[in-house]
């Protein structure tokens, strides 16, 4: 199958595969793990922070962020599209007791900075207290202009709020916009990272952070039922997603321009080449087709999509530039 879906349906490569067998292992919440102690050494290197924690999953790395920074009570201020508050639950709320002040998103993923600064709430009884200003690099597939970035951050300054990214996908806007994610992170506090998208490790997403923001997220950690043992397994793969996989983005990226470029030679699709800037293709489908037709036709062809009005496209190492030419085939038929 040439799965579109989305880059988490990434298999682990035949290295990690071997490199997890290999994993010389620990237990980690004894701080035992020499794989997991590698891997947090190495990705507080690359993304210059004091220090990481290896999590289960970049919902875990956002909830210990928020948990981290803010207490109950306390509010942080993001996109209505942030994965943070609209695709994971509610957990800050939940969980953290932590409000979210979300935002319109603009349409290149930004927020307003007149926005946020009208958001941020006065010291005032009334008011939850703004701790945090919580931006995603990228936000559908786009990669969020880093003089905003640095924008948000002399806001974040000049009213003493503290800065997270949801950096799931923060490899592709570095390979992207060619800066490193050292220099793409250097605007926040603390950035989580997700190993198990387009960098295809199995499992697995990290949290960067100062030497004091981590202990308290490990402290979560191990409250939430995250503290995994010989989590080196993992980590393992988790070292690899790093050291060979970020570069290799620039071909999904290529892949994705490719599958744009087809899609709108085609009557039925609309795409917007403007807004493709990593490995999401977005295409709207004309009204008069069906998308679960459509779907169940390419599903038939050997190609998944998840259906809808509008269809993501996402392309990752398990598609190839020929799969892409092939898709743009499979569609012709079932148009
Ligand atoms: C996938 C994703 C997450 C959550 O990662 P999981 O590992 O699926 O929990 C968080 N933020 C963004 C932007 C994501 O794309």
């Amino acid at each position: 199958m040439i799965d579109f879906r989305s880059d988490t349906v990434t298999q682990p490569t035949e290295a990690m595969r071997k490199a997890m067998y290999c994993a010389e292992v620990g237990d980690d919440v004894y701080g035992d793990d020499p794989s997991v102690n590698e891997l947090q050494a190495m990705a507080a290197d690359m993304l210059g922070f004091d220090d990481a924690l290896f999590v289960a999953s970049g919902t875990q790395a956002n909830l210990l962020a928020l948990m981290a920074h803010c207490e109950r009570g306390d509010e942080y201020i993001c996109g209505q599209q942030a994965h943070n508050y609209k695709f994971e639950g509610g957990g800050a709320a939940v969980l953290g007791s932590i409000q979210p002040q979300p935002l319109t998103n603009l349409a290149d993923g930004t927020l307003s900075l007149e926005d946020i600064r009208e958001a941020i709430k006065p010291d005032d009884v009334h008011f939850a207290h703004t701790k945090l200003i919580s931006l995603e690099n990228t936000i559908g597939g786009l990669v969020l202009p880093e003089s905003f970035l640095a924008d948000t951050q002399a806001l974040a300054f000049e009213h003493r709020l503290k800065t997270h990214l949801d950096g799931a996908r923060l490899a592709n806007a570095a390979v992207a916009c060619g800066r490193s994610m050292a220099q793409l992170s250097q605007y926040f506090d603390s950035v989580s990272l997700c190993l198990s998208k387009g960098l295809a490790a199995p499992v697995g997403s990290l949290l960067l952070g100062d030497s004091h923001l981590i202990p308290k997220a490990h402290r979560w950690r191990k409250m939430l039922g995250g503290g995994m043992r010989q989590a080196g397994v993992l980590a393992a793969a988790g070292k690899l997603a790093l050291t060979e996989q970020v570069e290799r983005l620039a071909e999904d990226h290529d892949n994705a321009r490719l599958l744009a470029n087809g899609l709108m030679q085609l009557d039925g699709f609309r795409v917007d080449l403007t807004w493709v800037h990593t490995n999401m293709v977005f295409a709207e489908l004309a009204v008069e087709l069906n998308p679960e037709v459509l779907a169940h036709n390419l599903r038939a062809q050997g190609v998944l999509i998840t259906p809808g009005r509008t269809i993501r496209w996402v392309t990752h190492k398990d598609i190839s530039r020929a799969d892409v030419q092939r898709t743009l085939e499979c569609i012709k038929r079932a148009l």
